[in-house]
C-alpha cells in the first residue's frame, strides 16, 4: 500500500555562517528527492554562484513587480537586500506530495507560519528548523573564514545574527551546528522522521 501523501516544506534558518547552506547541500545530495526553493534577491552573486540554481538574480524593479503580481510566498529585507520565496516553487509541488526545502530568514519564516495558520495545506505541510552555531565567537570565525563579505557586511551580519538568535525557540527543531557530519546526520534523520507523521497522510481509504 502506498498512501497519497502532502509534501513537507521544511523552512531552516539561522544567523549568516551558521551553516545552513553547507547542510542544505548536504540533505539534497543524500535525498535529492527534496526540491530546493530557488528564491529571488536583489544582491550581486558570489563567485560560483548561478542564476536559476542557487537564486534568481533580479533588479530592485523585478523585485517590485513580483510583490505587485502577488508572486511571492514571502519576502523580506534581510542584511539591506531584498528576498523573496516564489509561490510557483512551492505551492503546487506540495499539493503533488513533492517535499520543498526553503533556507529564509527568520522574518520570511515567521510570515509563512503566520499564514499557514489560515492555510490548510500550508499548515499541514511546514515543519521549521533553526541551524545554530556553537557560540557567537564560533559564527564570526566561520563568517570570516568563508570571506564571501567585505568587513562592513561582515560587521552587519554579525550584528543581525544577535537579533536572530532570539527566535531559536520560535522554531520546531534546533541543531547545534558544532561538529559538521553529526548536524549533516540530524538534518537527514529529521526530514526521515517527518515523513513518518500522519497529518500530511491523505487519508482517504488508508486502509481500504
Ligand atoms: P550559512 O548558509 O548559514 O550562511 P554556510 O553554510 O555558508 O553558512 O557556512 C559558513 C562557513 O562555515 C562556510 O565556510 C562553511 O564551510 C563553514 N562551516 C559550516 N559548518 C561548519 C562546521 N560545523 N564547522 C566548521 N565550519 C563550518
Ligand atoms: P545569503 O545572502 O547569505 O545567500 O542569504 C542571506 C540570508 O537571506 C540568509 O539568512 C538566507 O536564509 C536568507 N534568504 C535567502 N532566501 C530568502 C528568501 O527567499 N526569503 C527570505 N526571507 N530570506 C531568504
Amino acid at each position: 500500500m502506498r498512501p497519497e501523501k502532502l509534501g513537507i516544506l521544511l523552512i531552516v534558518s539561522g544567523p549568516s555562517g551558521a551553516g545552513k547552506s553547507t547542510l542544505c547541500k548536504e540533505l539534497r545530495r543524500k535525498r535529492p528527492d527534496i526540491h530546493f526553493s530557488v528564491s529571488c534577491t536583489t544582491r550581486p552573486p558570489r563567485p560560483g554562484e548561478r542564476h536559476g540554481l542557487d537564486y534568481f538574480f533580479i533588479s530592485s524593479d523585478e523585485f517590485r513587480r513580483k510583490i505587485g503580481q502577488k508572486a511571492f510566498l514571502e519576502h523580506a529585507k534581510v542584511h539591506s537586500n531584498y528576498y523573496g520565496t516564489l509561490k510557483s516553487e512551492v505551492m503546487g509541488r506540495l499539493k503533488a506530495g513533492e517535499d520543498v526545502l526553503l533556507d529564509i530568514d527568520v522574518q520570511g519564516a515567521m510570515q509563512i507560519r503566520r499564514n499557514s495558520r489560515k492555510d490548510r495545506l500550508l499548515s499541514r505541510c511546514i515543519e521549521t528548523v533553526f541551524v545554530g552555531p556553537p557560540s557567537f565567537a564560533e559564527l564570526e570565525k566561520r563568517l570570516r573564514s568563508r570571506a564571501t563579505e567585505s568587513e562592513r557586511l561582515i560587521r552587519e551580519r554579525l550584528d543581525d545574527a544577535r537579533k536572530e538568535l532570539e527566535f531559536w525557540n520560535e522554531y520546531d527543531y534546533l541543531i547545534i551546528n558544532k561538529r559538521l557530519g553529526e548536524a549533516e546526520a540530524d538534518m537527514i534523520a529529521l526530514l526521515d522522521v517527518l515523513h513518518k507523521r500522519t497529518i500530511r497522510l491523505k487519508d482517504s481509504g488508508f486502509y481500504e
